[in-house]
């Protein structure tokens, strides 16, 4: 990665880990997390738990307190509040959060997510402070068909459609393949790279240049500590967006490879 961005290793615990049991993995996880990122600044780390055990997590993490390490959700609604059987509002995430992941392929996929509705949760979040984790990425089908470009610039310029130039300087991007979720079947740093560095490319074509040298742009899928290392030494790529591994002791790993 380039120097000058912070890298961000942050854990999609998915729909895994109740409020109890949610709160012990971060209280064993916490201690070393802290100490190695207490060792380096240009690293953090979101912790994201399922909704229901967001308010357990952050009294751990208020409890031990870990400068770097952050509280994220997985997903959230893009209205203020009212009939909206289920949903989580913007300024409800923000008591505990300072991040969101939003537009994850399992939304779009299993949850009928489009980039309109990615894209007005996108600027809600921005509109209470908390920072958007946009996430694209192609299909098997669109992959092996050659269309991953055309799919990514697509997803690009319609979830991140609007934003003021500060906002666009702030998002973070994660270039999460389908084909490469929970498969144990990673891409490869090279393939992954170019991918991000188009990312920036079509980011930079809206926004300008110097947005598109600010933001961080991760890679997600089958990331364990064992490759994490590769993908690091792309300078396109800031960090990670990790799914099975991150409820796991490998997660400690995977932030102290990228240390
Ligand atoms: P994975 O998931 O690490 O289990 O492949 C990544 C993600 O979906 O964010």
């Amino acid at each position: 990665m380039a120097t000058s961005r912070t890298a961000i290793i942050a854990g999609n615990w998915k729909m895994n880990l109740g409020p109890q049991q949610a709160s012990s993995f971060a209280r064993e996880i916490l201690p070393a997390l802290g100490d190695i990122i207490r060792h380096n600044s240009s690293l953090m780390s979101i912790l994201c738990p399922p909704s229901i055990s967001l308010a357990s997590v952050h009294k751990v993490m208020e409890a031990m307190p870990t400068p770097g390490v952050e509280l994220g959700a997985q997903n959230m609604y893009y209205e203020d509040k009212g009939a909206f059987t289920g949903e989580i509002a913007p300024g409800m995430l923000k008591e505990l959060c300072t991040t969101v992941i939003l537009g994850h392929s399992e939304r779009r996929t299993y949850f009928g997510e489009n980039d309109e509705l990615v894209n007005k949760k996108t600027l809600a979040a921005f509109a209470y402070g908390l920072r958007p984790i946009v996430c694209v990425g192609e299909n098997t089908d669109q992959y092996e068909s050659g269309e991953t470009q055309s799919v990514i610039k697509t997803q690009i310029q319609q979830s991140l459609a609007g934003l003021s130039g500060e906002q666009a300087s702030q998002i973070v991007i994660a270039y999460e393949p389908i084909w490469a979720i929970g498969t144990g079947k990673a891409a490869t740093a090279k393939g992954a790279g170019e991918v991000i560095h188009f990312i920036r490319h079509t980011y930079a074509s809206i926004y300008g240049e110097s947005a598109a040298q600010a933001i961080r742009i991760l890679y997600g899928g089958s990331v364990t500590s064992a490759n994490i290392s590769e993908f690091m030494a792309h300078p396109d790529i800031d960090g990670g967006l990790i799914g099975g591994a991150s409820i796991k002791h490998d997660f400690v790993e995977i932030v102290r490879t990228t240390a």
